[in-house]
């Protein structure tokens, strides 16, 4: 085992390394300065998480650069703003006695002019993330074609993370005889390429064993219909009582509609996407970090810099439509040593994505059937009990003892606990009583959508399902519906359910006792000067379902009222879109949203 001083750094190094409290070098650092400081070369480092690749590459950088000249001569890319601000660090502190040295640090979500001004005060090395540097390039705000050491550090996560085109673009303005040292936890495909279109014969080092966490990720789906989707969503956070999860939607629409509909049902979720301010995203993702929100809802864009570890789940709402997205997606869990599970919630026509996907990631995926009632149900009694277990008391309570003791004098163990339980259960075992099952097996027809009964929790017979002759074209959505006809009807939170908004009707469904009400109130009923009109559907269950009203009688009913002035023949025609069985649940099962596409986003609130 050598010192530092036997891998031959200088005076100014050491002492920073003195004040740093480094003892002797970790074996990446063995292995990597000597070699780097003794030679103009390219280098392939593999090396864990926390084995300190950092000092690897930066003491031998800081040795080589030139403090006396003002020119950017070395680059460092990472893939995250913290990692980036992490080296940053680092690098000030091993240089600290490196008189004129100035190492800038470039990354998103803060003001590029300041980065800029920054630089131009003579950086001799930038620390940067992929995406700003880029930006700052093609605005002439940094200079890098004097580079003389370029670093690609983790460099697996920044291709994870899909940066693998604005790393090219980067390099090509960096001069070819520069020496490039990457260094990586893994060795996957993506990572090897690069290291061939980039690097002159690098000499390669390992640390531990290769690709050692690339099997850290299992990947499972499951194959549901369309329109269950949501539905097996929550079954699967339910099943896995301390998720900490990502969930990506295709749409920013489908994230913020998901996120929010999460929200509504009692979730701990938050939304990242695009159409977000970079406050609000900072926001979201320090609630995720602190793990005050449980599942974030994202899109693949904004996902980008996530570098959030334990990620328990990554969980594919919808598929990409590149099946290399996916990659980067499942790459959100798994990281720093740690196992993870990548979900995917697929219709039967996407199945065969899920092929090709197996093919890109070189992995089979496994089928797993969505928890049942019973089954979320036991996971979440257990985990109760474990946590009850695992509770430190609180001897606030002691005083009150003899009191609580009182009231139980008759009540055995069991029974206690029994009661105790119930306290927290009953909700979980309401819920998903009597639900039903989600799953659609392989190659089995898809006749009539899967939905057999009412409401999926309990008492399908129960329920009545109405016809309501507004939808999207008047500015409903769902959400906009349930929450209008929660107001008209002053009902509570869960007493109006299945609204399923199409463009000039919808459907919704409450518990048979109402119905009485609700068909009074919608008794020649205004609102906003036009009649809105509400009549049972034989359609119980809801969801593309025929609906076996007389459409004669409605549209008698109804004649030269606005929506079907504006749509007699388009009402009918959407009717039939909705008259849903194998064809047309697949057709909608194409479109972005699972949501139909005529319903307005709905505010944020
Ligand atoms: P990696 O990049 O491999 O994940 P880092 O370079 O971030 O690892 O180093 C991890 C931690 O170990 C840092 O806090 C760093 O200061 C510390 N460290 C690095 N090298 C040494 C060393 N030789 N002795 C003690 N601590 C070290
Ligand atoms: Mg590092």
């Amino acid at each position: 085992m050598s010192t530092f001083q036997e891998l031959g750094l200088n005076d100014d190094l050491l002492r920073a390394i003195t004040d740093l409290g480094f003892t002797k070098p970790s074996e990446v650092q063995e292995k990597a300065i000597p070699i780097l400081l003794e030679s103009e070369t390219d280098l392939v480092a593999l090396a864990q998480t926390g084995t300190g690749k950092t000092a690897a590459f930066g003491f031998p950088m800081l040795e080589k650069i030139d403090v006396d000249s003002r020119t950017t001569q070395g680059l460092i890319l990472s893939p995250t703003r913290e990692l980036c601000l992490q080296i940053t660090n680092e690098m000030k502190q091993y240089g600290k006695y490196c008189k004129g040295l100035n190492v800038v640090a470039i990354y998103g979500g803060s003001s590029i002019t300041d980065q800029a001004r920054e630089v131009k005060r003579g950086a001799q090395i930038i620390v940067a993330t992929p995406g700003r540097m880029k930006d700052m390039i093609s605005r002439r705000l940094v200079d890098i074609s004097k580079i003389q050491y370029s670093v690609l550090d983790e460099a697996d996560e920044m291709l994870n993370m899909g940066f693998k085109e604005d790393i090219t673009d980067i390099l090509s303005h960096t001069p070819d005889d520069k020496n490039t040292w990457l260094f990586s936890a893994t060795m996957p495909r993506e990572v090897a390429t690069i290291a061939k279109k980039f690097m002159h014969n690098p000499q390669e080092i390992t640390v531990g064993n290769k690709n050692e966490s690339t099997n850290q990720v299992s990947h499972e789906y499951y194959l549901v219909n369309a329109r269950d989707r949501y539905q097996a969503l929550k079954r699967l956070s339910d099943a896995n009582p301390d998720i900490f999860s990502v969930v990506f939607c295709r749409t920013k629409r489908d994230t913020q509609k998901v996120a929010e509909q999460l929200i509504e049902d009692g979730y701990s979720a938050g939304a990242l996407h695009g159409d977000l301010s970079q406050n609000q995203r900072d926001l979201v993702m320090t609630s995720f970090r602190k793990k005050q929100i449980q599942t974030l809802v994202a899109t693949d864009v904004a996902a980008r810099g996530i570098d959030v570890d334990n990620i328990t789940h990554v969980i594919n709402y919808q598929l990409p439509d590149e099946p290399e997205i996916y990659t980067h997606r499942s790459g959100r869990t798994g990281r720093a040593g740690k196992t993870g599970i990548s979900m995917v919630i697929v219709s039967k026509s996407e199945v065969r994505k899920i092929k090709s996907i197996e093919r890109i990631i070189k992995k089979q995926f496994e089928k797993k059937d969505i928890p049942d009632g019973a089954d979320i149900c036991e996971v979440q009694l257990m985990s109760l009990a474990n946590k009850i277990h695992n509770t430190e008391v609180n001897h606030e309570i002691d005083k009150h003892l003899s009191s609580i003791n009182e009231l139980f004098e008759d009540t055995d163990k069991d029974e206690l606990i029994k009661k105790f339980f119930s306290v927290e259960f009953t909700r979980f075992y309401n819920y998903y009583n009597k639900s039903k099952n989600l799953n659609v097996a392989e190659g089995s027809f898809d006749r009539d959508g899967g939905r057999e009964g009412g409401r999926d929790f309990g008492g399908s017979k129960n329920s009545t399902r109405y016809f309501i002759n507004v939808g999207g074209k008047d500015g409903f959505d769902w959400m906009k519906l349930k929450d209008f006809l929660k107001e008209q009807l002053n009902l509570g939170r869960d007493d109006v359910f299945k609204v399923e908004t199409k463009d000039s009707f919808s459907f919704f469904n409450t518990e048979n006792e109402l119905k009485e009400k609700v068909l009074a109130h919608f008794t020649d009923f205004k609102h906003e000067g036009r009649f809105v009109n509400v009549e049972v559907s034989e359609n119980r269950g809801g969801g593309g379902r025929r609906d076996r009203r007389s459409g004669g009688k409605r549209d008698g009913k109804s004649g030269g009222r606005r929506s079907d002035r504006k749509g007699g023949s388009g009402n009918r025609s959407d009717r039939r879109r909705s008259e849903g069985n194998s064809s047309s649940s697949r057709r909608s099962e194409n479109k972005s949203s699972d949501f139909g596409s005529s319903r307005p986003r709905r505010s944020r609130r």
